[in-house]
């Protein structure tokens, strides 16, 4: 089976790879596909985007496509920033500004209060105009100041609930085990797996 990755994210990119390694799949991104439209995120929902953008590719590419949308919720910031978790500090914001505006706007936010949870969508959208949506969360609190250099965007803030580590300071195998983009992607392999045997029988 072949599937389109819709994103241009590498590091988003990388996660989806490493988690679909050793399944029947060759995987694609849309460079492989010149001339693909870029899709605007404006939608309200992580789903309306990762649908938008799934579907989207899979018309130009004329395969399946797989997108992913994805943001944190603080719940003390009433689930800001959400779905502008790329663009907090403004459109041409980058992981550093966005980490200073999570950390200013919870300034005076203490203790259990500072609760937040990842959520990702990943939609997987057919050429026969089918879709599927698969969610995945991971619930933990936001540290007082960044630690760790791996991962991107709010791993060196987010704590996973019980870990004394944030995502920034685990290896890649930890963060795919607990992240909502691990969970969410392990939904889209069990649903995948299902699928193929179907069609080999
Ligand atoms: P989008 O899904 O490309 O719209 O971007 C989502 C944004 O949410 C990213 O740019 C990050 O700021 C944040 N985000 C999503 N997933 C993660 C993650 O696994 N770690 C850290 N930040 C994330």
């Amino acid at each position: 089976m072949e599937i389109v990755l819709a994103t241009r994210n590498k590091k988003k990119e990388e996660e989806i790879k490493r988690i679909t390694d050793g399944m029947k799949i060759s995987i694609f991104t849309i460079d492989d596909f010149p001339g693909c439209p870029d899709i605007k995120e404006d939608g309200k929902t992580f789903e309306e985007n990762a649908v938008k953008k799934a579907v989207t590719v899979s018309r130009h590419t004329g395969k399946p496509a797989l997108a992913d949308d994805s943001g944190l919720e603080v719940y003390a910031l009433k689930g800001a920033p959400g779905t502008l978790s790329a663009r907090y500090a403004g459109e041409d914001a980058d992981d550093s500004r966005n980490l200073g505006k999570l950390l200013y706007e919870m300034r005076s936010i203490v203790g259990r209060d500072r609760g937040a949870r990842f959520v990702c969508c990943i939609a997987l959208a057919f050429p026969d105009g089918s879709i599927n949506t698969f969610y995945g969360y991971s619930e933990g609190r936001i540290g007082r100041e960044p630690k760790g250099f791996k991962g991107f965007g709010y791993d060196p803030l987010f704590y996973p609930e019980g870990s004394k580590k944030t995502f920034a300071e685990m290896s890649d195998n930890e963060k795919d085990s607990l992240s909502h983009r691990g969970k969410a992607m392990r939904e889209v392999q069990r649903y995948l797996k299902e699928k193929i045997n179907f069609s080999a029988t």
